[in-house]
């Protein structure tokens, strides 16, 4: 049981360093949460900015999301530039 939980802390220690928060873009922590309704506290990777348990998605993932939103908003700009132009 020990363990098994030590392993799933080594998992998720692991993935803290390759993942980042998907709302903010900020490194994840691994922490311990102690839940009201629970005895047990558990063990999940946390976000700071966000104030909350988050999984995570890899860094590049979130690049290329970044990247994808960063390009839509330049093609809108572009095509508005283009109308004032005209
Ligand atoms: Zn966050």
């Amino acid at each position: 049981m020990a363990k098994e939980k030590s392993l799933r802390v080594d998992r998720l220690k692991q993935r803290a360093k390759y993942c980042c928060c998907r709302y903010c873009g900020s490194e994840l922590h691994v922490r311990q949460i102690v839940f009201h309704t629970q005895a047990m506290a558990r063990i999940e990777l946390y976000c700071d900015q966000c104030q909350k348990i988050e999984y995570g998605v890899e860094k590049e993932a979130y690049a290329r999301l970044l990247w994808r939103r960063h390009s839509s908003t330049t093609s809108r700009i572009w095509k508005i530039m283009n109308s004032v132009c005209r």
